[in-house]
């Protein structure tokens, strides 16, 4: 089952935001949001904080998956309009939050979105300053038996996290757990290290889970969550074979993408942003042909 509509998942989870800036409000004696979408989507997490919350200054953590412009993108607003926020995320998170040149990109990626959207707020990513390094094996006890459990998941980038709480077998993990589109297939989003991303999925197997919270479009819940790992590794491992076939056939990189993009792009059920698609796309297909060459 897919869970699409914002709102109350269990008492201490809520999903804040919209299918697209997806959040997530876990609720104990202090609480915390799981990532925080594009800068654009500030001002609705920031209303819906003070919905669920009554008020926003009862937020206390903001823990981010990865460092991408998409999740970590209204963090700097909502530390503005929250003082005593404090930030999570993992220690190569941290180090690129340092680098200028990575915050700038960041902010640049946010605003093309902003100058779209004619906001009447300010809501420039300005950068984070991490408050907390997030390593395998953390615990954040939040209190009133909400407690996270950190688990490093690289693969999707040398930065990702996710987040499982044992007390209702549920795991937050972004894009490490791949992105599903159209009829129950899983796109693989291995940006960063192919062999990672899979042994972070076989991990992320192990786990008992009923919710999988997803980078974008909902949160899958029961017997699919149960399977959503797994399936996700089957859907990578035969997406590489796929591409691994047509090298094989002699063909060029190049040529390689073109052929993915046909198949997968035009079938019109993946709602990604084009350019985002195709970098995502070529940073794969180049995985798969350097790691044929270490055979
Ligand atoms: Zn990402």
């Amino acid at each position: 089952m897919l869970i699409s509509s914002t709102g109350e998942i269990t008492p201490r989870i809520f999903f804040l935001g919209n299918l697209v800036q997806q959040v997530f409000l876990i609720r104990g004696r202090e609480n915390a949001l799981i990532d925080a979408g594009m800068s654009i989507g500030g001002p609705l997490i920031l209303s819906d904080l003070k919905q669920y919350l009554g008020d926003e200054n009862l937020l206390h953590w903001n823990l981010l998956t990865h460092s991408h412009f998409d999740h970590a993108g209204s963090t700097p607003y909502l530390k503005r309009k929250i003082p005593g926020l404090k930030i999570g995320a993992s220690p190569v998170a941290g180090q690129i939050f340092q680098n200028p040149r990575a915050v700038e990109l960041i902010r640049s990626l946010n605003q093309d979105l902003e100058r779209a959207a004619h906001l009447e707020e300010d809501v420039t990513f300005t950068g984070i300053e991490v408050d907390r390094i997030l390593k395998e094996g953390d615990i954040l006890n939040l209190g009133e038996g909400a407690e996270i459990q950190v688990l490093a998941t690289p693969g999707h980038t040398r930065c990702s996290i996710s987040f499982y709480l044992p007390g209702d077998q549920a795991v937050f993990c972004a894009e490490a757990g791949g992105m599903p589109y159209g009829d129950g297939d899983i796109m693989p989003e291995f940006l960063a290290s192919l062999p990672d991303y899979v042994k972070s999925l076989e991990r992320l197997a192990r786990l008992p889970v009923q919710y999988v919270g997803l980078a974008h479009g909902g949160i899958v819940a029961g017997d699919e969550a149960r399977s959503y790992f797994s399936r996700s590794r089957d859907f990578t491992r035969s997406f590489q074979d796929e591409i691994t076939d047509l090298f094989r056939k002699g063909r060029e990189t190049r040529e390689v993408v073109q052929a993915l993009e046909e198949r997968y792009y035009n079938s019109g059920k993946i709602s990604q942003p084009y350019r985002a698609f195709m970098l995502n796309l070529e940073a794969m297909v180049k995985q798969v042909r350097e790691l044929r060459k270490s055979d």
